[in-house]
């Protein structure tokens, strides 16, 4: 195997705010640096990127970006990434969201934003718990799983936020896991590339919540976990309902490109200039 392309990943840090907020551990460490080697990867210009992320311990994230970065309010990433594309659709915007943000406070806007297939890229570090607030169940809790608001275990049944964007509109859907950190990086840089909404779920540990709610043991036992359960999309498609259940689909889910939302409503614009 070819060795990886050693990235210098200092440069796109703001490296006076660190030491960074997150546990011993934590799996967001892993999939910034995914992100920011995708971003290298790919080439796209530190001046002509904005990050923008919500309120959780993934949102943190932008903080630690020297890119230009806006930390919103909770659940509305999307919304603000959706007025930077739309006021300025020359810039690469970028979304970095959690489990809790993008499904629940935020899962309208993460709906629409697929729908419209604006070219916005959004990961989101799913840790399957609201970690910031201490453990409290998100949409993506697993069904038996505790929280410190399920101390009897989860009763919902969870979204799968790769088949709900993908429904809804989305033209790029991937998702991988920090076990497979190299397997991620490269498909954020193809959701980067792509013209139109590309959405990628990173699934994270949160060993200090989930994991100890859950007796998962540390990060490394997590992220051991992860790998048994994960199974290639190729794989994915061979196998039943019953065979899936429980697991981690990983790799590319869905690419389809199709007419991105700011060149249509460029369109508009033209066309409201020159009268009907
Ligand atoms: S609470 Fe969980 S998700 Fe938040 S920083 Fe700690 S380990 Fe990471």
């Amino acid at each position: 195997m070819a060795a990886a392309e050693k990235v210098p990943v200092k440069r796109y840090l703001r490296l006076a705010k660190l030491p960074h907020i997150w546990c011993p551990g934590c799996g967001h460490g892993i999939a910034l640096q995914a992100l920011i080697r995708a971003i290298h990867s790919t080439g796209l210009s530190q001046d002509n990127t904005v990050i923008v992320s919500g309120i959780g311990c993934s949102s943190r994230a932008s903080g630690y970006l020297d890119f230009d970065t806006l930390h919103t309010t909770h659940g509305r990433a999307l919304a603000f990434a959706t007025g930077i594309k739309v006021a300025n659709p020359d810039l690469n915007v970028v979304v970095i969201t959690g489990d809790g943000d993008a499904a629940a406070i935020g899962g309208n806007h993460l709906i629409h934003a697929a729908r419209r297939n604006i070219g916005i890229t959004c990961v989101c570090f799913n840790n399957t718990i609201y970690g910031m607030t201490s453990g409290q169940y998100s949409p993506l809790t697993p069904t038996d799983a505790y929280a410190t608001t399920a101390p009897y275990g989860n009763i919902d049944t969870p979204f799968d936020l790769c088949e709900l964007t993908k429904a809804a509109g989305a033209s790029y859907v991937a998702r991988a896991t920090t076990y497979h950190a190299r397997l991620l990086e490269k498909l954020i840089a193809k959701g980067l590339q792509n013209d139109g909404f590309s959405f990628i779920e990173a699934v994270v540990q949160c060993p200090t919540y989930f994991g100890r709610k859950n007796k998962l043991g540390d990060a490394f036992r997590m992220m051991k976990l992860m790998q048994e359960r994960s199974v290639p999309v190729s794989k994915a498609a061979a196998m039943t309902a019953e065979e899936l259940a429980g697991k981690i689909v990983i790799g590319e889910l869905w690419h389809r490109p199709r007419p991105e939302y700011t060149k249509a409503y460029d369109a508009v614009i033209a066309k409201a200039g020159g009268g009907r």
